[in-house]
């Protein structure tokens, strides 16, 4: 019979980043339990998410970390040794159109490609409208508020081109990839409890003991990963394990709408993952026929915090809305203006910096993989391995920031340095 009052390693949260987590961690040969306070893998922010994977970044670590990414999600019945008949999330290739507003903007994105050996191509404006005729290629930018009169005004500039990078696209249910990461976590003898609610980390002598679940049960471990997503803060808190973080943990609560494609028009052919930074929106192809996405985040002001992450509104704002696709009906004019409101709320569980926080805490046991900043989806898979490295150099007296992560699908080695909880916040990385 299991025994699930102790467990060497406990994983608190099955979104895609606890569930890779557990994966790793069982096929290492550690004994995990997997606690989540619902009653599924990948309900909480994970199934809100638009699922990009896409290479370019602002550095050259996380593009080349996308791209040994990319590897996965095309090998993914490989990677999760899945059964016959299982079924999976998949990878759905669109390429990622990177506008370029002609700002510089777009530089250090380019630097990070090139010196991450990730392929990419610079487009002409005359090369990006025979590529993609249907886009206004117009200068709309400085993205301002759409009930502004500058806003409908027509501008005489034209954008500088293009990047474009051919091999990003999305993966098609989120949420389905987080259960198949769990399934696989499973197979490889993780044991998962569910729904089984965290209320308190419970620690002593500056180590972890294992946590409290809200019934008042305990479970007793010597290793801890708090995985919980925009929980997580709530967990660290109240015993004062994020006192030394260097940066802070934000929600941030996020609309993508879902906008039908101008009739005629095939997502499959003539879509793409438009990046938009000259009026701050971020769509990809959903299916056959029609635009997914939101904001890329780039304007401060546009930004809503929360401060629980279970108490805010869930349904798109009238504004927000109007927003976003009227945003993109300027770089879209045959879309005209949507009327159906249609699209899903979700909490970014965010870094001040937009660079996540995968490190031990002050507790010793204690592990944090938080702070996921609306871009880990795509690298979810390569997670648990750098958790695991994580973990298991701390564990053997290291600093782990201080040995290289081997990825297990290139030679590529990273520092997770980037990744510490004592780090300055970085100043400046392009978020696109
Ligand atoms: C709207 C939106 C769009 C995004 N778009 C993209 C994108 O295009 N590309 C990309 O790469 N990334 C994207 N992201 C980011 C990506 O989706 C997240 O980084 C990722 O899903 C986070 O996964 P997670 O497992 O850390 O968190 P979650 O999925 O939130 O999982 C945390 C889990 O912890 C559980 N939990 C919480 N509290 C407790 C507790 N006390 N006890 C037990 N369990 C608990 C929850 O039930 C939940 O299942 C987006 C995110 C959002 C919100």
């Amino acid at each position: 019979m299991t025994d699930d009052t102790r467990a060497e390693v406990l994983v608190i949260g099955a979104g895609v980043i606890g569930a890779s987590i557990a994966l790793e961690m069982a096929r290492a040969g550690h004994d995990v339990l997997v606690l989540d306070r619902s009653s599924a893998a990948g309900t909480g922010s994970t199934s809100s998410s638009a699922a990009i994977v896409r290479v370019h970044a602002g550095d050259a670590h996380t593009s080349a970390l996308s791209d040994d990414a990319l590897t996965v999600w095309h090998d993914w019945a490989e990677f999760l040794d899945a059964g016959p008949g299982e079924h999976l999330a998949r990878f759905r290739h669109s390429g990622s159109l990177l506008l370029d507003p002609g700002d510089g903007s777009l530089a250090q994105i380019e630097r990070a490609m090139s010196e991450a050996g990730v392929g990419f191509e610079r487009w002409s404006l005359e090369e990006t409208e025979t590529r993609f005729p249907y886009l206004d290629l117009h200068r709309f930018g400085p993205p301002g508020p759409i009930d502004d009169e500058s806003f409908w005004e027509d501008p005489d500039e034209f954008l500088a081109g293009a990047v474009y990078t051919d091999q990003s696209g999305y993966v098609s249910d989120p949420a389905l990839a987080a259960v198949n990461l769990l399934d696989a976590a499973r197979r490889a003898g993780a044991r998962v409890s569910m729904p089984a609610a965290v209320a308190t980390v419970d620690v002593s002598a500056d180590r972890v003991r294992g946590v409290t679940l809200a019934d008042g049960r305990r479970i007793l471990a010597d290793t801890v990963v708090l995985a919980a997503g925009p929980h997580t803060a709530r967990l660290l808190d109240p015993i004062g394990a994020a006192d030394d973080f260097g940066v802070a943990l934000l929600r941030v609560r996020t609309e993508e709408v879902h906008v039908l494609a101008p009739p005629g028009f095939d997502m499959t052919t003539q879509g793409v993952h438009l990046v938009d930074s000259d009026l701050n929106t971020n769509f990809r192809p959903e299916g056959a026929d029609a635009f997914h996405g939101g904001s890329n985040q780039g304007v401060p002001e546009e930004q809503v915090l929360l401060d629980d992450p279970d108490d805010f509104h869930p349904v798109v704002s009238a504004d927000g809305w109007e927003r976003l696709t009227l945003r993109l009906a300027r770089r879209i004019p045959e879309l005209g203006i949507p009327r159906a409101k249609s699209g899903i709320v979700g909490i970014i569980d965010a870094a001040e910096d937009w660079v996540p926080i995968y490190d031990r805490t002050r507790y010793d046991g204690l592990f944090v993989a938080a702070g996921t900043s609306g871009s880990q989806f795509k690298v979810a898979p390569l997670v648990g391995a750098i958790m695991r490295h994580i973990v298991e150099t701390t564990l053997d007296g290291g600093d782990h920031t201080s040995v290289p992560f081997r990825s297990p699908v290139s030679d590529r080695t990273y520092s997770t340095a980037m990744y510490s909880r004592l780090r300055e916040p970085f100043v400046g990385l392009a978020r696109l």
